[in-house]
């Protein structure tokens, strides 16, 4: 491929900035200074910008923190997506499932099909908490309903989960742990239980939690970390 694609895959810049990057020659290829950005390079080769190495990465994943103000979508005509979040570079990512317009918390995005599908996939039930605020108490019965599995209205009911109430006065408060991604799976359970959601945030998914970032944030797993998904 052409040394700026490769670049630009790898997100050192857009295609227009690599351009004049590679002319100032802070690029090397093979340890050879290169100024021509369609040079024709593959993964093998070895390419440096000032100097460190720049890997292929045949794909990437990222941890994001989403905010309670947009649509899990590639595209919306309507409102702000999460894909606002990120720049053109990273447009090639894709969210792992999906989170409410006003649903707050950890998102995964992936350049990689088969990682999406898995995460995806009931059949390998990773396991995904919630921290929810509600306008009623939670019934302690509750906690047993869901280990055993309710009926949501769907065909069949859910699998088991993990409700531990984290307040029993206001602000009522609970977490809950499901490892299916049925549509508003969270706010249709509480529902069922007679308490409805006023804030929602997945605050885990598989050993991953929100760390450190801030609503709007996100940063780039490792491979080792992407391991621990598959
Ligand atoms: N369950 C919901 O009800 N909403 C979400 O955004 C995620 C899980």
């Amino acid at each position: 491929m052409r040394l700026d694609k490769y670049l630009c895959d790898m997100q050192m810049g857009t295609r227009s900035e690599l351009k004049k990057i590679i002319r100032s020659g802070r690029v090397t290829v093979n340890q050879e200074h290169v100024k021509d950005s369609g040079t024709n390079v593959t993964e093998t080769d070895l390419i440096e910008f000032d100097g460190k190495p720049v890997r292929y990465e045949k794909n990437m994943t990222y941890l994001f923190h989403k905010p309670g103000d947009c649509v899990t979508a590639k595209k919306d005509s309507m409102h702000k997506t999460v894909m606002d979040y990120f720049p053109p570079e990273l447009q090639i990512l894709n969210p792992v499932g999906r989170l409410d317009f006003d649903t707050e918390g950890l998102l995964f995005l992936t350049t990689d099909g088969e990682l999406l599908h898995h995460l995806i996939s009931p059949s390998h039930r990773v396991e995904k908490t919630y921290y929810a605020i509600l306008d009623a108490a939670v019934p302690l019965e509750a906690v047993s309903a869901f280990a055993g599995g309710i009926d949501i209205g769907d065909d069949t009911p859910t699998l088991p989960a993990r409700l531990e109430i984290v307040s029993d006065s206001k602000p009522y408060a609970a977490n809950l742990t499901i490892c299916e991604g049925r549509f508003h799976q969270v706010k249709r359970m509480f529902a069922a239980i007679g308490c409805n959601v006023t804030y929602l945030k997945r605050i885990r998914e598989g050993a991953f939690t929100l760390e450190q970032l801030k609503r709007g944030e996100y940063r780039k797993l490792t491979e080792e970390e992407i391991a621990l998904l598959k």
